[in-house]
């Protein structure tokens, strides 16, 4: 794909890691090879295969077919040299810090990430020896400072959950290589249609595939990109943890991902027509959109993102009370965990993303008890608007 002229990012979502397979009987969809192993007729191709000398596979923890053209495909989106792939995205996320990372290293990040990463920060990183420095989200200054204390890695998530702060992916990138540290971005929340963190200094990026990329809310997986060097490293830990991706999982990621330009569009446009109606109703109290004018990092949102994304919150008045009257009320929302996928999801972070925070912890994180947040679906926006009037109606 890559010696091919430059296409555009809904062409690589449906052709992407697809068209160098060699195709089973001429299917036209990848196959999906269930095969645990893979036999040879000779010692000698079976050895060159072994030692990479020669295309092929061995065994599927190591590598399959299904799941090579799901890494292939998320690889040309993200343009990226190499990626390797996981059972899900925080199998990304460890198995690359346990690849990368040793004791005495020091990792600098934001207290903003996902709560999984948190707890990798907060209890399993310091056991291993690794210092975490967590700073304020939008503290660009500190964040630069503390860099330039000296860090092994710099590790970011933008937009953040759930709150959707933009951080400048650009300028901290600079900073970090200044100190000769690795950055390592999330793009989970902003999928390679919004934005590609290698083209702005990073040099790993991780998705949860089970999100955006897969969008039907039907398989986990995780997947790193990156250089050939890095993404060797992280693959050889991963082969040995043993976190893989199963070629099924692999096949509805692949299957998903086809639209994935298509439905990112719609939420982009989605999201941004609900947070600006939001923003005008009487209960609504605050909203957080990168595309609103009034987000604190807009300026930076539209320099690194070509769309907002479908993700946003907003908080309500009447809290915690006010949000347990009126989300059951939404009919075209599901109350659950997960995010990213066709159906419109809420739900409070009190019982997602912060659930194991005390109250003091989530003040602080600025997340106010009546929180909601919104991942926008691909149904018309008119009824997704005109379902959350009927719900909030019940509050006002
Ligand atoms: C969901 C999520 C993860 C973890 O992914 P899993 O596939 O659930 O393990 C990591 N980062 C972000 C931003 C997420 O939303």
């Amino acid at each position: 794909m890559e010696n091919k002229a430059a296409v555009g990012p809904a062409t690589l979502s449906v052709w992407g890691g697809e068209t160098e397979h060699p195709l089973f009987e001429r299917a036209t969809q990848v196959p999906v090879v269930h095969s645990v192993s893979f036999a040879y007729k000779d010692i000698d191709t079976w050895h060159n295969v072994a030692l990479e000398k020669e295309p092929g596979h061995i065994y599927s923890r190591n590598t399959n077919p299904t799941v090579r053209a799901f890494e292939d495909k998320v690889k040309v989106l993200e343009g990226a040299v190499a990626a390797t792939s996981f059972s899900s995205g925080m199998a990304a996320i460890s198995n690359t810090f346990g690849a990368l990372l040793r004791p005495g290293d020091r990792i600098v990040s934001i207290k903003d990430s996902y709560g999984g990463t948190n707890k990798l920060f907060t209890e399993f990183l310091p056991q291993l020896g690794i210092e975490v420095y967590l700073s304020n989200t939008d503290d660009y200054r500190d964040i630069e400072a503390e860099i330039g204390r000296g860090c092994r890695m710099l590790y970011l998530e933008t937009p953040t959950n759930p709150t959707l702060k933009i951080v400048d992916i650009q300028r901290l990138a600079k900073a970090a290589k200044a100190v000769g540290a690795l950055v390592v971005v999330d793009n989970t929340f902003a999928t390679p249609i919004n934005c590609n963190p290698l083209a702005l200094g990073a040099d790993i990026v991780i998705h949860s595939a089970s999100k955006y990329l897969g969008g039907h809310a039907d398989a986990l997986g995780g997947v790193a990109c990156g250089s050939a060097e890095l993404i060797k490293k992280i693959y050889h830990y991963r082969e040995i943890n043993g976190a893989s991706l199963a070629p099924m999982d692999a096949y509805s990621l692949l299957r998903g991902m086809k639209t994935l330009s298509l439905r990112v569009q719609r939420q982009n446009c989605s999201a941004l027509k609900i947070a600006t109606w939001l923003m005008q109703q009487e209960v609504v109290e605050h909203v957080n959109y990168p595309g609103l004018s009034s987000h604190l990092h807009h300026d930076v949102a539209c320099r690194q993102m070509r769309g907002f994304g479908g993700m946003l919150s907003f908080s309500v008045k009447g809290g915690l009370a006010a949000i347990k009257v009126f989300l059951p009320k939404l009919q075209y929302a599901h109350m659950a965990a997960n995010l990213g996928c066709v159906e419109t999801v809420v739900g409070p972070p009190l019982v997602t993303s912060h659930v194991e925070c005390t109250d003091a912890e989530r003040a602080a994180a600025g997340i106010p008890e009546g929180l909601v947040r919104y991942s926008t679906g691909i149904e018309e926006v008119e009824d997704l608007i005109a379902d959350l009037a009927q719900a909030l109606a019940h509050i006002s």
